[in-house]
């Protein structure tokens, strides 16, 4: 049984993401990728959903590829946006069939430059997609969410959102942060889902910095605080890319060793193709291969 909600019951899990590439260069830094990280035993590793369909087959055949030919435990993101009910239920069955037992369920964004009126959606959000999952994989499929410590950025205000979120997770089985850089924030989130008794596990979602302006594009299009502090310090030295990734990846293992301290049940690292940044970190951390879901 490699259902997520059972692995975080057994203790601390850590977890790598990665997104289907789309050229053969990008092919070989996967293969690298996953080949460098196996090593350090991960509870799970998840793979991205995009736009458009080659990108969206990809994404199949990624995670069958994790379930069938290594040791590591396949997540599917699936996105709602663009899709049919019975196309999205087409696509959950052959992952059950599959035997891939866990799902993060998303609403997905409109592709760049259209508006959200442009797009069709016959599931407006996550909640009705993880509702989804529920029915066609039963207790075969584990059912995951996304959270957003700092508040989505099209929420009208955090209650709201929290309200939402807790919504989404009375359904589902766990939920997997967007990034983020003030530990408080995931705090905050914690125990506002709490107010709401929602005590479901929140894996937050951990960006290690290795490029500058790489990451401040990402904190504005998820609506993460991208800490001015932090900013100098990296851009003082932003030609030096060896030093950019040495901060980083000090400023991610103090986040992560924050995280832990104050209760996370795992840590889920976006790795963005590489290995290097996270296998640091889960060094600096003592996290051994294996250790995190003993
Ligand atoms: C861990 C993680 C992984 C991701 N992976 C991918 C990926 O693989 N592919 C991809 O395209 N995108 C991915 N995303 C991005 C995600 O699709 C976007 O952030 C998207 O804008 C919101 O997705 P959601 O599932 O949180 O949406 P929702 O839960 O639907 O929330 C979206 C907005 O609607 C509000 N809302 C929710 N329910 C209701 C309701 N019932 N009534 C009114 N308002 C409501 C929420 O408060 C929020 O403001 C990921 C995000 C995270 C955090």
């Amino acid at each position: 049984m490699t259902r997520i909600d059972a692995l975080l019951a057994r203790g601390i899990t850590t977890s790598f993401e990665f997104f289907p590439p789309q050229t053969d260069a990008g092919e070989r830094h996967l293969r690298d990728a996953l080949n460098e990280l196996e090593p350090l035993g991960p509870s799970f590793v998840s793979v991205t959903y995009g736009a458009g369909g080659s990108t969206r087959e990809r994404t199949h055949r990624l995670v069958v590829d994790v379930l069938e030919r290594t040791t590591m435990t396949p997540m599917a993101h699936l996105t709602a946006v663009d899709h049919r009910r019975d196309e999205l239920t087409a696509i959950l069955a052959a992952y059950r069939d599959a035997g891939v037992e866990n799902v993060l369920a998303l609403r997905g964004d409109p592709p760049r430059g259209s508006g959200p009126d442009e797009v069709f959606w016959e599931f407006e959000h996550a909640v009705e997609l993880a509702a989804l999952v529920r029915e066609v994989g039963g207790d075969r499929i584990a059912v995951g969410v996304a959270a957003h410590p700092e508040g989505h950025p099209l929420s009208p205000d955090l209650p709201s959102d929290r309200r939402h979120l807790a919504a989404k997770l009375a359904i589902a089985d766990f939920a997997v942060t967007q990034f983020f850089f003030d530990v408080q924030d995931y705090v905050r989130m914690v125990e506002e889902l709490a107010q709401l008794g929602c005590d479901k596990p929140v894996v937050p979602g951990i960006m290690p910095v290795t490029n500058v302006r790489q990451i401040e594009r990402f904190a504005e299009l998820s609506g993460a605080a991208f800490p001015s502090a932090l900013a100098d310090r990296l851009h003082a030295v932003e030609h030096e890319p060896a030093e950019v990734r040495r901060i980083g990846v000090e400023v991610a293992t103090q986040l992560c060793a924050d995280l832990l301290a104050s209760g996370a049940p795992g840590l889920h690292f976006y790795t963005l193709n590489r290995s290097t940044a996270t296998r640091e970190i889960h060094a600096n951390l003592g996290l051994h291969p294996g250790a995190s879901a003993a």
